[in-house]
C-alpha cells in the first residue's frame, strides 16, 4: 500500500535526483537536442517542490494533478507538456484517494502513460521517454499478475525502464527534436528516457518495502 506521504516523498526524491542529474540530462540533450532537458526538468520540479509545501490536506489525486499543472505552466519544450500530462492524467485516475494498492497504481500509471502516448504520438522504438515508460507498464502488470507487493512491483518497473533507456542508444529518433538529426541521432542515449528511468528509480527507492 502506498500512502499520500509516500507519493509526496517520491516527488521530492525525484526533484532532488533531477537537481543532482541536471548537468547529465542536459549533456545527453546536447548530443541529440538543444541542451536543455536537465534545465527544463530542474525548473519544473523546483516549482513543484515549492507548491508541495503548500498543499497539506490534499489527496493523492489532487497532489499528482498539482504536479502536472505546475510542470505544464513552468516547463517549455516537449518534456513539460508530456510530463505534465503524465501527472495530470495519473491524478485524475486516482481522484480522492489517500492510499494506492498496486492495482490502483497501475490504473493511475496507465492513465498517465495514455496521456503521453496521445499527445506525443510516439511509439516504442522512436527513441523517446516512451521507450522507458512502456516496458515499465508491462513490468508492473507482470508483477501484479505474480502477486508481488507494490514496492517490489515498482522496483521491477524501474529495472524495465532502465533496460528501455539503455536500448534507446542505437535507435534513430523518429519523434521530437532528435528526429531532425536522422541517422546521426543513433549512438546516443535519449534524455527523456533517462529522466523517465530516474522518475521510476526514485519511486522504487521510496516505495521499497511497501
Ligand atoms: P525539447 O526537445 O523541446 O528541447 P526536452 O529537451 O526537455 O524538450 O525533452 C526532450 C525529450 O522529450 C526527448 O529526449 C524525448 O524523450 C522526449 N520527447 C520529445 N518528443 C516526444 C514525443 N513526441 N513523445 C514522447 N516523448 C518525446
Ligand atoms: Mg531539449
Amino acid at each position: 500500500m502506498i500512502t499520500h506521504d509516500d507519493v509526496i516523498a517520491w516527488i521530492r526524491r525525484f526533484a532532488a535526483v533531477v537537481a543532482e542529474n541536471k548537468a547529465y540530462l542536459t549533456q545527453l540533450d546536447s548530443a541529440i537536442g538543444d541542451a536543455d532537458h536537465g534545465i527544463n526538468m530542474d525548473r519544473g520540479f523546483t516549482a513543484v517542490v515549492a507548491k508541495l509545501d503548500g498543499i497539506a490536506g490534499a489527496d493523492i489525486g489532487q497532489t499528482l494533478k498539482t504536479v502536472g499543472t505546475t510542470l505544464v505552466s513552468t516547463v517549455g519544450g516537449a518534456s513539460g507538456p508530456l510530463y505534465g500530462m503524465f501527472f495530470m492524467q495519473m491524478g485524475g485516475a486516482v481522484a480522492g484517494k489517500e492510499t494506492l494498492t498496486a492495482e490502483e497504481l497501475a490504473t493511475a500509471y496507465e492513465a498517465g502513460l495514455g496521456g503521453v502516448l496521445r499527445i506525443g504520438k510516439a511509439e516504442p522504438g522512436d527513441k523517446t521517454m516512451v521507450d522507458a515508460l512502456v516496458p515499465a507498464r508491462d513490468a508492473l502488470r507482470a508483477a501484479i499478475a505474480d502477486g508481488a507487493p507494490v514496492g517490489d512491483a515498482v522496483k521491477r518497473m524501474a529495472d524495465a525502464a532502465e533496460e528501455g533507456m539503455l536500448a534507446t542508444v542505437p535507435l534513430v529518433a523518429r519523434k521530437g527534436r532528435a528526429s531532425y538529426l536522422g541517422e546521426r541521432s543513433a549512438g546516443h542515449q535519449d534524455p527523456g528516457a533517462t529522466s523517465s528511468h530516474l522518475l521510476l528509480r526514485s519511486a522504487a527507492e521510496v516505495f521499497a518495502g511497501r
